[in-house]
């Protein structure tokens, strides 16, 4: 058509809340819902990345608590990402979306390994790809791995999906009544404010090189589709 303007990529973060609905394992339905809603983004043209976090199964610091060795706690948290992202994988390849799990962790019988390259071209044909075992690294964190895998593979965006608030509120919404949306943040402003938008390392990340967040609420129906395709809902915060 002559018409040069490149598609949009983004990276959307999906916590292991989202997976298990509020509760340890998987909600099926709630999968199938994300799934079809991130079909939908692809149909129109966006290119999909996928990071799953996975606190539904377990969450490294807090097995740690119990006398495990914290490393290996992380890594049987990372196992935990690798579950929720075959089953998105599932979803999606059910609703018709062709898809593919790339792994910080190599297991050649489930996933392919983390290739950024790769990952790139999957996009550019209409695959989405959903991204498993964190960084492969204990002591981090799936947000941290986000930003990350969002610039390697040259996003325009990372979207946070959470669950229970849409969006970061100028205080504690469940503690302070007057607690108002943001519709645009910086990243100076959320320091020196002291908001909340993802952990320490994952927010460094995204402020040093320039990535812009949009963080939205995932009750609405439909929002996930929104957020991927560029509408303006929840709060961006940029430099
Ligand atoms: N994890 C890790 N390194 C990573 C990503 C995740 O060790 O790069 C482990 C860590 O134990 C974490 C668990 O995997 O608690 C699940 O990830 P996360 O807590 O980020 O999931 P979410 O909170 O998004 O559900």
């Amino acid at each position: 058509t002559g018409d040069n303007v490149s598609p949009r990529r983004v990276l959307l973060k999906l916590s292991g809340e989202v997976f298990g609905g509020g509760r340890v394992g998987l909600d099926p339905k709630v999968v199938a819902g994300v799934a079809g809603q991130i079909g939908e983004a692809v149909e129109s043209g966006v290119q999909v990345a996928v990071v799953v976090g996975g606190g539904n199964f377990f969450r490294g610091a807090e097995l740690s608590q119990h006398g495990l060795d914290r490393a290996r706690a992380d890594y049987m948290g990372m196992l935990g990402t690798v579950m929720n992202a075959l089953a998105l994988q599932d979803f999606l390849e059910q609703s018709g979306v062709s898809t593919r799990v790339q792994t910080a962790i190599t297991m050649q019988q489930v996933a392919e390994p983390y290739i950024p390259l790769r990952a790139i071209r999957h996009m550019e044909r209409g695959r989405v790809v959903v991204f498993g075992a964190g960084s492969g690294m204990p002591f981090f964190s799936t947000d941290t791995v986000s930003a990350q895998r969002a610039l390697e593979t040259h996003c325009d965006e990372l979207l946070v999906a959470k669950n229970g608030v849409d969006g970061v509120y100028t205080a504690d919404p469940a503690v302070d009544p007057h607690a108002q949306l943001l519709s645009t943040l910086t990243y100076a402003d959320a320091l020196q404010r002291g908001l909340k938008v993802m952990d320490a390392t994952a927010f460094a990340l995204c402020q040093e090189n320039d990535l812009g967040t949009r963080v939205f609420g995932m009750t609405e129906p439909g929002n996930v589709t929104r957020a991927l395709r560029g509408e303006t809902i929840g709060t961006l915060v940029t430099n």
